[in-house]
């Protein structure tokens, strides 16, 4: 999958909307970067794209952990950041959302590898100079 270049929070949404288009709708999706790289902005394109929320209903889980849009959900929204231990991801029961009909983005997953899908699709958000960001698609198959 290509390689996309943004110079703006706008255009980063842009590419979140574009990406639900694309991608399956359901899906684990890592959503990998730096603090402050985008990933959250990316996921309020995503959301948005897929038609369950607008951009501004949609904040970072940081202290929630897991934020869900659409009723059935359709995107579930996780952040691992704040946890230091597998064994607290683990009792999150992510596994169970693998098995739902949603999309599945995750913040801060390639800290626990052992708790996430073999079958997913990384994003990687590389911070360049003032608010240019490059963000590659890869998905990993099994
Ligand atoms: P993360 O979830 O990776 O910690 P956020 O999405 O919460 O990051 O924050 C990204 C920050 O960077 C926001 O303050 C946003 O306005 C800013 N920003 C600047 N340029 C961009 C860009 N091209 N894409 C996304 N965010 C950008
Ligand atoms: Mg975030």
């Amino acid at each position: 999958m290509p390689t996309f270049h943004t110079a703006s929070e706008e255009e980063t949404i842009a590419l979140g909307e574009k990406l639900a288009r694309e991608l399956p709708a359901r899906a684990a999706v890592l959503l990998i970067g730096n603090l402050g790289a985008g990933k959250t902005t990316l996921a309020k394109g995503i959301v948005k794209g897929l038609g369950v929320a607008a951009p501004e209903e949609v904040s970072s889980p940081t202290f929630t952990l897991i934020h869900e849009y659409g009723a059935p959900p359709k995107v579930y929204h996780v952040d691992l950041y704040r946890l230091d231990r597998a064994g607290e991801a683990a009792r999150l029961g992510l596994d169970e959302l693998f098995d739902r009909d949603a999309m599945v983005l995750i913040e801060w997953g390639e800290r626990f590898p052992e708790l996430m899908p073999p079958a997913r699709i990384e994003i990687r958000i590389h911070a360049g100079e003032g608010d240019h960001r490059e963000i590659e698609v890869r998905c990993i198959t099994i």
